[in-house]
């Protein structure tokens, strides 16, 4: 069985069809990237598999359950890193995420966390005192300290200098490594080829291609 299987997948905005009738099919361990210009629907998509956006029809599967209702335990085993998260600007870095360690069975240790992501100088400065980048990776650590399974990644490097999306995608190929199944929603062509496995491009709500990323690169 796959991670994630979606079948004619659809969604509608007043005036806008932001999904034209997707398929998906996600192994377990993959690292996929959904590709795709501003305003193709990357977002949408992955909000609905979220189950944090209702779709209008489709058949959905994220790890064996229908997104379109989210049970606690189904979201104890997903991690999410939204495109801006707003959470607690007040909270110190540390504060925050032993915070969300509590929320999850199997947490790792926040303190491990945010050195992975780079941040262990700053753990005692509050969210609201960070740039740009930084709130970025308080972003990522927020959505791998549960432990998840599977980890949603939408935009994840906009905004980035090269040198902190080098190290995000060293960050990101080790979670790859330890088994978590990833899918990262990307504008960039070289995030998806340096971290995907499998590629699908999306324009205006639809694959328009899918594969491997070294073959999709070669011709985009
Ligand atoms: P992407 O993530 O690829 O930039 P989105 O899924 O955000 O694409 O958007 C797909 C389309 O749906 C765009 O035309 C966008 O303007 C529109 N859209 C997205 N969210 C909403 C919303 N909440 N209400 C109305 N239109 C929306
Ligand atoms: P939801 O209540 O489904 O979470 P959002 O918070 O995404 O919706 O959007 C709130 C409002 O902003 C909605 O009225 C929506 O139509 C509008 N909106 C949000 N994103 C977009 C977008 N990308 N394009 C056009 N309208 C948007």
């Amino acid at each position: 069985t796959h991670a994630i299987q979606v079948r004619g997948l659809t969604k509608r905005y007043s005036g806008v069809e932001a999904v034209a009738g997707i398929d998906l099919e996600i192994e377990h361990g993959a690292v996929f990237a959904i590709l795709g210009p501003n305003g193709a629907g990357k977002s949408t998509t992955v909000e609905i598999l979220e189950g944090y956006r209702k779709r209008d029809s489709g058949e959905v599967s994220v790890l064996g359950a229908d997104p379109g209702r989210p049970t606690r335990q189904w979201r104890s085993r997903i991690g999410i890193v939204l495109q801006t998260n707003q959470d607690a600007p007040e909270l110190t870095v540390r504060e925050i995420m032993r915070l969300y360690a509590t929320y999850y069975p199997a947490s790792r240790d926040p303190d491990e966390v945010i050195e992975m992501v780079g941040l262990t100088e700053s753990a005692g400065k509050r969210v609201r005192q960070l740039s740009g980048g930084q709130r970025r990776r308080v972003d990522v650590a927020l959505g791998v300290v549960g432990r998840p399974e599977l980890l949603f990644l939408d935009e994840p490097t906009t905004g980035f200098d090269p040198e902190s999306r080098r190290r995000f995608w060293d960050l990101i190929s080790g979670l790859a490594h330890d088994g978590t199944t990833i899918v990262l929603t990307t504008h960039y062509l070289e995030e998806a080829e340096t971290l995907a496995d499998r590629v699908a491009v999306i324009a205006q709500g639809k694959i328009v291609a899918a594969g491997d990323p070294a073959t999709l690169g070669g011709r985009a």
